[in-house]
This record gives C-alpha cells, sequence and structure tokens, in this order.
C-alpha cells in the first residue's frame, strides 16, 4: 500500500517560498489525474489499513491523506478530491484553526523572505534591547523566539503585524486573502460532511516523547477540538513535522490509537506496524517523473537495494 502524504495548496506565491509546504493547485490535480488515468485504486486510510492486514487490498492501492488544515486545501485541494470521487484523510492541528490568525512562525518567514530585507530594526516593535539581526533568518529566529515567550494568538498576531509594518508587508491584504492560515472549523465541518475524514495531527503541532502527560494532553485537545466536526471515530494519527519514537509509538498504544503515518518512505506490507506507517512526502519539489516512480514502485525498489529516497 502506498500512502502519499500532502500539506497546504499556494493561495498566491507561497508555493516559491516554502515549496515543500505548499503546491500549486495545478501540479495537486496534475497528480490526481495521474493517479486516475493509471488506474491506481484510491483507498480510504483506515480502511486500506485493515484490507491489507486482511489481504484483502486492490494491487497498487493508494490512500490519500493531507496534513495540518492549510485553508489551501479547502480552497482547492478539497474541491479537486472531491470531483475526482477520491477518498481522503485530512489530519488537523486544531490550535490554529480555532484562533484563526497566521501561523506565526511560518508567516514570519513568508514576509520576511518576501520582503528581502536585510535586517529588521528591533527597536521599531518594541524591543529595543535585542539589537539588529544580521541576516534575514537570524531576524525571523529571534522573531520567532519572541513570540513563542508570549502568551497568547493574538499577542502573538499583533507582533505580525507590527513586523509587516517595519518591513513593509501588508499584513491587511495577507489576513484578508488568509494566506499562512488554517480553515476555520466550519470549513472543516463542511468538508467533513463531504467525505473526508478528519482525523488527528495534535492541539499545537507538538507530540513531546519524553512526557506521556503533555503528549496525552496534545490528543485530548485536539479531540476535543475535533469532536463535533469529524464524522468518525478520532483515532488515526499523523506525527507532527514526522517525529517520533519508541516512546511515542507506546504513547499512541496507550492512547488506543488504530494507525499513525509518519514521513518516512516506503511501501506499507502486511505486517507493518499500524503506528509507523510509511507515506511519500509529495510536495511542489517532487517531479513528475519522480512522482510516477515513486507510485510505479520503481523507486521502492531502489531503495530495497539499500540507496536512500
Ligand atoms: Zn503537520
Amino acid at each position: 500500500m502506498r500512502i502519499l502524504c500532502y500539506h497546504g495548496c499556494a493561495l498566491d506565491d507561497e508555493f516559491l517560498f516554502r515549496p515543500g509546504l505548499f503546491m500549486t493547485p495545478k501540479t495537486f490535480e496534475n497528480r490526481l489525474s495521474f493517479i486516475k488515468d493509471q488506474g491506481y485504486p484510491v483507498v480510504g486510510l483506515g480502511e486500506a489499513v485493515e484490507n491489507l492486514e486482511n489481504h484483502n487490498l486492490p494491487s497498487n492501492a493508494v490512500a490519500i491523506t493531507i496534513d495540518d488544515g492549510w485553508y489551501g486545501t479547502f480552497k482547492h485541494q478539497y474541491p479537486a478530491l472531491r470531483q475526482h470521487g477520491f477518498p481522503s484523510t485530512l489530519y488537523i492541528a486544531s490550535y490554529y484553526m480555532e484562533k484563526q490568525t497566521q501561523v506565526f512562525n511560518v508567516a514570519l518567514a513568508y514576509v520576511v523572505w518576501k520582503s528581502r530585507v536585510q535586517a529588521i530594526d528591533f527597536s521599531a516593535l518594541g524591543f529595543p534591547n535585542i539589537g539588529s539581526a544580521t541576516s534575514t533568518d537570524d531576524a525571523a529566529d529571534s522573531l520567532c523566539k519572541i513570540a513563542n515567550s508570549m502568551e497568547g494568538s493574538a499577542e502573538r498576531q499583533e507582533l505580525f503585524r507590527k513586523t509587516c509594518e517595519t518591513i513593509d508587508a501588508d499584513w491587511k491584504q495577507i489576513e484578508s486573502d488568509r494566506l499562512i492560515s488554517f480553515m476555520t472549523a466550519a470549513e472543516a465541518a463542511e468538508i467533513a460532511a463531504n467525505g473526508v475524514d478528519i482525523q488527528l495531527h495534535t492541539h499545537r503541532h507538538v507530540f513531546p516523547d519524553d512526557s506521556e502527560q503533555m503528549a496525552s494532553q496534545e490528543i485530548i485537545d485536539n479531540r476535543s477540538s475535533l469532536n463535533d466536526i469529524a464524522r468518525t471515530r478520532l483515532d488515526h494519527f499523523c506525527y507532527p513535522s514526522g517525529v517520533y519514537s519508541a516512546n511515542s509509538v507506546k504513547f499512541l498504544e496507550r492512547l488506543d490509537m488504530k494507525t499513525a503515518t509518519t514521513t518516512t518512505p516506503g511501501f506499507n506490507r502486511p505486517g507493518a506496524h499500524p503506528l509507523e506507517l510509511k507515506r511519500f512526502l509529495d510536495s511542489e519539489s517532487v517531479s513528475e517523473l519522480e512522482f510516477e516512480a515513486e507510485l510505479s514502485g520503481f523507486f521502492e525498489l531502489i531503495r530495497r537495494t539499500g540507496y536512500k529516497i
């Protein structure tokens, strides 16, 4: 079984900023058309994992998963999936869906990237003691550190706006276009009602493997946020940023999670650990030829010879 992993779809030029995170709607549509034209059977993830164990899965089966819950997923990926009649699983990290602010660290890096500024005057932002950053990366890092020490999302959004004003970025436009932000709970409910399986991705996009209490709390908060939205039981999970360890697997076992997906590439065969499912991370950086090589099993063959892809 092949499991494909997607993230957001670009609303503007985000695919140039982070091609691993934002794909153009056209590339996504091309992928779906390719899957359909080549006759790969697309199956829902939960059903696929069950049938994999029963040896009851059609040959070359593909499951489609999307991470995070970006607004671009609602705007572009969901209609495309619906048009093709493909089942899919959307793992939502619910914090930014609830808050409806920009995803701070990504939005900040985006405006800094777009403005091509070399330094940010921190005194203008009300932080005179930090000094000025020597590169845009330093600037974004320093601002993220400040943001992480802040109490809430409204305060962080204020810092985002101030930063935009300092570097002549148009935060009003970014906010009204809903760039670098998540879909609303109502939008998530709409796509769930139309067949997209909404599942767990933690509340704050972290799943610490050194604190079972904190990791469990992430699942509790994520479940309570998605409970009224999802149409199926919330017992499928995707590790945030693909980070996991033997401890994380143990935590999920104790939380009765049925499946968990990683970002380790590869096919899944009968006997695969259901809490360590492999996925192919598709993105704007993956060429059509590479996508074909993955789906056809050519890359898997290469991996089996010991090469890393
Ligand atoms: Zn994620």
